[in-house]
């Protein structure tokens, strides 16, 4: 079968069956239940805002592409009021619960920036405090491998949102592959224009250049891998299934987008950058471990709230303990000329980010901007150099701050998700395939 593959994944040391094993058994059931918890399962994002590269395809009103807005009784309270991860050994004042308390935003009230929350305990005065945090996001933006949305949003219910078959394609779809593809990829120099990068063409760039590909190929491979495995199986007159639809495997799409025969050869190799992501944001968990172990995971309701550092302090144990991590040390050695191509990359990454606000189908938005958003913080933590050596002061405010925010925190666990259920999928294919 072109789905079962074999070998090594290509510029990483382990194999495929070693990650189908370990994300199958250990990794996705746990994600499973993580990711339905209140902290994980609300983002926020803004969906509103306009494609900066071309006239907008004014957006699509397929029925399947809208996005529930989430009830906003269903927010959590400590969500309303929070966009700074808060550490787990901030002394809180029952004033400043109170004060957190009393947030009263709803669904579409741009009100969760109210950064005190996230310092509940400094005693600087509020001019330096502004001063010092100014310069903080002057210097955190620098990090970052997305463009930050401090311009408004709206927190979305995930769960009410499913990633699944929508009807997007055809030139709307294209023209956002193709740009991300042939304007904002890296190619080799022995690629034609304007045509899609061979697989076996990669080997003649270098290794960050192949990865940058390989990340962007895996992120494409797991949003096809989900639209067919919950594609739209129902027909309208049927009395069977549910007025909205019913969702399922379709196993002919999967083979038509993967198998050699319809690719022209690359299907097997798309599949298999998805497991190049995957251990990619794998060891980006495992680097953050220490930092994210710290954190409060704060919804507002305790012992929601302790379940959920339970969940997470397990599934961080067992993502370290995974033996042949990815060795990003490896990349952008060199002076000068590295630092430019990590600029380089920084630059081509963000404008990939802005890309999805080009996105015609509001649900792929949403979880193309989710993805995007979360392989953009795996990248800052692997290469910022800020989490290189794990630093208890980091923690605390008044030193250098923990510099990820909650949204990055909720993307990257969410996008990881989607690797991790993308690669549970592909089994079952495998199976049907059997
Ligand atoms: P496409 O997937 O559009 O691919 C275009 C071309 O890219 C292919 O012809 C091939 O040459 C090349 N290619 C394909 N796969 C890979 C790969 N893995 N690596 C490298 N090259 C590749 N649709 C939904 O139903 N639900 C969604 O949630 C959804 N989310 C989306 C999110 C984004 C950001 C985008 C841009 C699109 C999304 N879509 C979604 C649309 C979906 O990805 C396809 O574009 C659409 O189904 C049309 O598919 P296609 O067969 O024409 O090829």
């Amino acid at each position: 079968c072109f789905c079962k593959l074999n070998g090594a994944i290509d510029d990483c040391s382990c194999t495929v069956d070693t990650v189908d094993y370990f994300n199958n058994a250990k990794i996705y059931p746990r994600l499973q239940s993580l990711l339905v918890r209140d902290y994980f399962r609300f983002y926020k994002v803004n969906l509103n805002r306009p494609c900066p590269f071309w006239v907008d395809d004014s957006k699509c009103a397929m029925r399947y592409c809208h996005v529930q807005p989430c009830k906003e009784k269903d927010i959590p309270v400590g969500l309303k009021g929070a966009d700074v991860p808060r550490h787990i050994h901030i002394n809180e004042s029952p004033v400043d619960k109170y004060k957190a308390n009393q947030q009263t935003s709803d669904c579409n009230q741009n009100s969760d920036h109210n950064i005190e929350l996230g310092y509940l305990n400094t005693t600087i005065s509020s001019e330096t405090y502004a001063g010092f945090e100014r310069w903080q996001q002057h210097d955190d933006s620098l990090d970052n491998f997305c463009i930050t949305e401090n311009d408004g949003g709206e927190y979305v219910d995930l769960l009410l949102n499913p990633e699944r078959y929508t009807g997007y394609k055809g030139p709307s779809a294209h023209r956002i592959w193709r740009s991300i593809y042939m304007e904002n990829c890296f190619r080799p120099e022995t690629s034609t224009k304007n045509t899609f990068i061979r697989s076996s063409k990669i080997d003649d760039m270098c290794l960050e250049k192949r990865a940058f590909y390989r990340v962007i190929s895996g992120l494409h491979t797991s949003i096809n891998i989900h639209l067919s495995s919950k594609y739209l199986l129902s027909s309208q007159n049927r009395l069977d299934v549910s007025p909205e639809g019913t969702w399922g495997p379709n196993f002919d799409e999967f083979q038509r987008r993967f198998s050699p025969e319809t690719t022209d050869g690359e299907g097997p190799n798309w599949l298999k950058n998805l497991y190049f992501i995957y251990m990619l944001e794998l060891r980006a968990l495992a680097k953050a471990a220490p930092y994210l172990q710290k954190l409060e995971y704060y919804t507002g309701n305790q012992i929601e709230d302790k379940d959920t550092r339970l969940a997470i302090n397990d599934i961080l144990n067992i993502v370290s303990s995974f033996p042949e991590h990815f060795n990003e040390s490896v990349m952008f050695n060199g002076g000068s000329e590295a630092q430019l191509l990590k600029d380089e990359f920084k630059q081509h990454f963000r404008n990939i980010s802005r890309i999805m606000d080009c996105v015609g189908c509001d649900k792929c938005r949403l979880w193309g901007k989710l993805q995007t958003q979360g392989l953009g913080t795996a990248l800052k933590i692997l290469f910022s150099g800020a989490f290189d050596k794990y630093e208890p002061t980091l923690l605390d405010f008044g030193k250098q701050r923990f510099s990820l925010e909650r949204t990055e925190i909720v993307s990257l666990i969410n996008g990881f998700g989607r690797l991790s259920e993308s690669i549970f999928e592909l089994e079952k294919f495998r199976k049907i395939m059997r």
